[in-house]
C-alpha cells in the first residue's frame, strides 16, 4: 500500500477527551473516530487490525470444532421474555419498536436467538455436539462507556454457543474452548492470563476470564507464581490464617470518644486494624443484615450478592440509627441478635480471639470480644476481598496482584436458557432432555484496544506482527533513494508481505514519527549513507533494535522475521 494512496488521519496533538494511553494512541495514529459516547467508526488501520484478528479468532473456532453462522440483530422481545431477562437485562439492553408497536432490542448478546433457532431444528442426540459461533456487533447502553473501543456501546464480538447431550459433552466443549481461546491470545502475540472468574448468581457453575495483562486494565487480578492459582478479585479466595491461640480475657469496655473509623480506633487504641471486627449493614426487601469482616479487610460485595441471591443495598444510616437504634460509627455484633438482625460473617472473624468491636453505643468500644461466648453469627461465608500478600489458596505462597483488560470469557451455562426456552432434545433413552450449554464470548474490537495498551511507548503503538495493520513499512529519506525503495517495495509485495510504502513528500522527521506513532513492527529506511553501502537501515518497533541488512537479503530475511513472529499465519 502506497501511504499518498491511503488514508491514515493521524493527529499530533493528544486528544483532550481519552485518558488510556489505547485510545488516546488511536484517535492519533487515525485508527478510530467518535460518533458518540461509545459508538465509533474503524478508519483503514483498524479495520486492518480488525480483520487480522478475526481471521486468527475465525482459525482456532474451526479448529475447535466451531460452525460459523450470522444471527439477527434484531432480536424480538418474546424470546427474552421466555428466558425472563427482558425485564433483568435493564437499561443495559438498547429498546426499539417496530411501526406496529412490537418491542425489539439490539442483541447485546445472543443465548435467547440461538437457543430459540435450535430447539426448532435439533432433535436428536444424534446431532450433537454442536459448536455455532457467529462474529458481529453487539449492542450495550452500557452505564459508563469509556476507554474508546474498549468499553464501548456498539462492538464487535465473536460468540460461541455449545449444545452438548450430557456433562461429560460440556466439559470437553468446554476444554476445546479454553485451549482455543489460549491459542488466539499466544497467535496474537499477546501476553495473558486465564483467571477464574465468578459466575453470578446462577451459581455452582465453571466460568474463565482471558485477560490481556497491562497496567491500565479495569480488572485486578490476584495469581501464584508457586502454583498457577489465578483468579479475578471478585473470583479470588486466600487461605485462612492459623486461629488465633492466645488466652480468652474479659470484655472491656473502652470510652474511644469522636473514633469512628478503623483507622481513628485503631491509633486510639494503639492496636493492629486486624484486631477490630467491623459491621456493615446491608438491607433486603425484608430484613437487615449484618456483615462482619476483619478491620484489615474489605467486603466483597459480589460474593455477598452471590450469598443473598437477591437484591441488596447499603443501608442508609439514618435507617440504622431510627430503626435499629444503633449508632453508626460505634456498632458492633454483640447484642445485635435481639435487634433482629441477620448477622453474616466472614471467615476470618472464626480465627479471631480478643477482638475489638464497637458497643453499639455512641463513643464505645467493646475490646476482648469473642465469638459464641460475647456473640453468635447466622452464617459464614468467605466474603473478603483477597488481596496481595493473602496466602494461595492452594499452595499457601503470597499471591500477587496485577491488572488486565477482559478480552474473553467461557462460561459453562447448563440448562439455564434450554429449560427456560423449552429447548430439548431426545436422547439415546427416547427421553426429552435440554441441552446441556455454554457460552463463549471474544471481544474482537476490545482486543485491539488491549493490544496498544500492552505494547505502546511514548511515541506510538508497538503492534506485535501477528495483528499488525501493516507489517513493514518503507521509507525513503530522500528523492535519490526513492526508486531503491519502490524496487524493495515491489519485492516485498510480491512476495506477500503487508507493505506500506510511505511515498509522501515529507521531511524525514515527519515520517519517522508517523511510522513509530503507527507501530508497524519493521521499518526499512532507505537512507543516502546506507544505500551508498548497499544497505537498508532496519528498525524493530517493538524493541527499539536497530541494524543493517544487505539490499539483496532484504526479501529472505523479513520473510525470516515474519515467520519467526507469526509462526502459524506465516
Ligand atoms: P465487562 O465485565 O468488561 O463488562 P462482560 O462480562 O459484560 O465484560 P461478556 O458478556 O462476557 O462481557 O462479553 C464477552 C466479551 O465481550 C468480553 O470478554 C469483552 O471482551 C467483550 N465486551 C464486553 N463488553 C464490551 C464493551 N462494552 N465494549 C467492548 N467489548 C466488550
Ligand atoms: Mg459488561
Amino acid at each position: 500500500m502506497r501511504y499518498t494512496q491511503y488514508y491514515i488521519p493521524t493527529l499530533r496533538e493528544v486528544p483532550s477527551e481519552a485518558e488510556l494511553d489505547s485510545h488516546k494512541l488511536m484517535l492519533r495514529a487515525g485508527m478510530i473516530r467518535k460518533a458518540a459516547a461509545g459508538i465509533y467508526s474503524f478508519l483503514p488501520l483498524a479495520q486492518r487490525v480488525l480483520k487480522k484478528i478475526t481471521r486468527i479468532v475465525e482459525e482456532e473456532m474451526d479448529r475447535a470444532g466451531g460452525i460459523q453462522v450470522l444471527l439477527p440483530i434484531v432480536q424480538p422481545a418474546e424470546i427474552w421474555h421466555q428466558s425472563g431477562r427482558w425485564n433483568v437485562y435493564g437499561d443495559e439492553m438498547f429498546r426499539l419498536q417496530d411501526r406496529h408497536g412490537r418491542d425489539f432490542c439490539l442483541g447485546p448478546t445472543h443465548e435467547e436467538m440461538i437457543t430459540t433457532l435450535l430447539k426448532n431444528e435439533v432433535r436428536s442426540y444424534r446431532d450433537l455436539p454442536l459448536r455455532i459461533y457467529q462474529i458481529q456487533n453487539k449492542y450495550r447502553d452500557e452505564i459508563r462507556p469509556r476507554f474508546g473501543v474498549m468499553r464501548a456501546r456498539e462492538f464487535i464480538m465473536k460468540d460461541l454457543y455449545s449444545f452438548d447431550r450430557d456433562e461429560e459433552g460440556l466439559n470437553r466443549s468446554y476444554e476445546a474452548m479454553y485451549e482455543a481461546y489460549a491459542r488466539i491470545f499466544t497467535r496474537s502475540g499477546l501476553k495473558f492470563r486465564a483467571v477464574e472468574a465468578d459466575s453470578g448468581a446462577i451459581g455452582g457453575d465453571v466460568s474463565h476470564e482471558f485477560m490481556v495483562l497491562a497496567p491500565a486494565g479495569e480488572a485486578v487480578i490476584l495469581y501464584c507464581e508457586n502454583c498457577n492459582y489465578a483468579a479475578n478479585d471478585e473470583k479470588a479466595t486466600a487461605a485462612l490464617p492459623e486461629t488465633a491461640t492466645e488466652p480468652l480475657l474479659e470484655v472491656e469496655k473502652v470510652a474511644t470518644p469522636n473514633q469512628a473509623t478503623v483507622a481513628e480506633v485503631t491509633a486510639f487504641l494503639q492496636v493492629e486494624p486486624k484486631k477490630l471486627i467491623k459491621t456493615l449493614f446491608y438491607k433486603t426487601e425484608t430484613e437487615f443484615i449484618a456483615v462482619l469482616v476483619r478491620g484489615d479487610d474489605d467486603l466483597n460485595e459480589i460474593k455477598l450478592g452471590n450469598l443473598l441471591n437477591q437484591p441488596y443495598w447499603l443501608a442508609p444510616p439514618e435507617e440504622i440509627a431510627a430503626k435499629l437504634g444503633l449508632p453508626v460509627g460505634y456498632v458492633g455484633p454483640v447484642g445485635l441478635k435481639g435487634k433482629g438482625v441477620k448477622v453474616l460473617a466472614d471467615l476470618r472473624i472464626k480465627t479471631m480471639k480478643n477482638a475489638i468491636c464497637g458497643a453499639n453505643e455512641h463513643d464505645f468500644h467493646l475490646c476482648h470480644v469473642n465469638l459464641e461466648r460475647d456473640f453468635t453469627v447466622d452464617t459464614f461465608a468467605d466474603l473478603r476481598l483477597a488481596k496481595a500478600g493473602d496466602a494461595c489458596v492452594r499452595c499457601g505462597q503470597p499471591l500477587k496482584e496485577t491488572r488486565g483488560v477482559e478480552v474473553g470469557h467461557i462460561f459453562k451455562l447448563g440448562t439455564k436458557y434450554s429449560s427456560a426456552l423449552n429447548a430439548t432434545f431426545r436422547d439415546e433413552d427416547g427421553v426429552e432432555k435440554p441441552f446441556i450449554m455454554g457460552c463463549y464470548g471474544i471481544g474482537i474490537s476490545r482486543i485491539m484496544a488491549a493490544a496498544i495498551e500492552q505494547n505502546n511507548d511514548e511515541d506510538g503503538i508497538k503492534w506485535p506482527l501477528p495483528i499488525a495493520p501493516f507489517q513493514v513499512t518503507i521509507l525513503a529519506l530522500g528523492e535519490e533513494q526513492k526508486a531503491t525503495a519502490e524496487q524493495i517495495y515491489q519485492e516485498l509485495t510480491a512476495a506477500g508481505v503487508e507493505v506500506l510504502f510511505d511515498d509522501r513528500d515529507e521531511r524525514p522527521g515527519v515520517k519517522f514519527k508517523d511510522a513509530d506513532l503507527i507501530g508497524i513492527p519493521l521499518r526499512l529506511t532507505v537512507g543516502p549513507k546506507s544505500l551508498a553501502q548497499g544497505e537498508v537501515e532496519v528498525k524493530v518497533r517493538m524493541t527499539g533494535e536497530a541494524f543493517r541488512w544487505p539490499l539483496a537479503e532484504v526479501t529472505p530475511l523479513v520473510l525470516a522475521y515474519i515467520k519467526e513472529q507469526d509462526p502459524v499465519s506465516a
